[in-house]
């Protein structure tokens, strides 16, 4: 990985979230592997990167499997019938998006005795192609979840509609800081925010993302 996308990566990161009043430490770079192999993953690590991102169960399957140590971040569309594979492998799942995986989730943690934490993943662009609660039904949905005892609601996770100029995407990462800010309880915080990658992670991260999943800037030639 060169480690010049990484640094100006991490500079670009540092100046969003003192812009938000945070400092960089409060943000966390998920590097997204999907595109690359095992020693790439590597290279990054010896960086000093240990957040990993993956989308695909089976394409991701080796690299979390040898590289286990690393924390891995399950962030695509999951089906129920992988959760047994994604469960004991990643850290966090980005991606609960709907109550029958709510329920499979919890069924798997049980037999697994584990506990799994998940961010849930809202639509709040509206648009068709894209996964997640609708922004009504969150209060709702996150009840539902928090009555599961083997899953710990850690915040939300959005995808802004792929955009030229980032800015169009910043009302949608300041919504799902809203919608966290409205659904947090006492004895449910939501520290977690996960929004933006390559195109838009630092109106995401001005707009209070704790989370940039990132896969194109850190991987990509640094020539092109
Ligand atoms: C691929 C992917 C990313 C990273 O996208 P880049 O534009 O390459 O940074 C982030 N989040 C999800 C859910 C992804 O599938």
């Amino acid at each position: 990985m060169p480690a010049d996308n990484y640094q100006m990566i991490m500079r670009e990161i540092a100046g969003a979230a003192q812009k938000s009043g945070r400092s960089a430490e409060d943000v966390r770079l998920i590097a997204v592997t999907k595109t690359v192999g095992m020693a790439e993953v590597q290279s990054a690590a010896t960086l000093g990167i240990g957040d990993f991102g993956e989308n695909r169960v089976q394409d991701a399957a080796e690299k979390v499997r040898k590289l286990s140590a690393l924390r891995w971040h399950f962030i695509g569309h999951l089906q129920s019938n992988k959760v047994k594979d994604v469960l004991p492998y990643y850290c966090l799942i980005h991606s609960l998006d709907r109550s029958s995986l709510a329920a499979a989730l919890q069924n798997c943690a049980e037999k697994l005795d584990l506990v799994a934490a998940v961010l849930i993943q809202v639509n709040v662009s509206g648009e068709q192609s894209k996964f997640g609660i609708e922004p009504d039904r969150l209060p709702g949905f996150i009840e539902e979840v928090n009555a599961y005892d083997r899953l710990k609601i850690r915040g939300l996770m959005t995808m802004a509609p792929f955009v030229d100029d980032s800015e169009e995407a910043r009302p949608h990462f300041r919504r799902l800081r809203l919608l966290r800010e409205a659904n947090q309880k006492k004895d449910l915080e939501m520290p977690e925010l996960s929004m933006g990658m390559t195109n838009d992670y630092i109106v995401a991260v001005e707009e209070g993302a704790t989370m940039v999943r990132i896969g194109s800037a850190l991987f990509r030639s640094p020539i092109l």
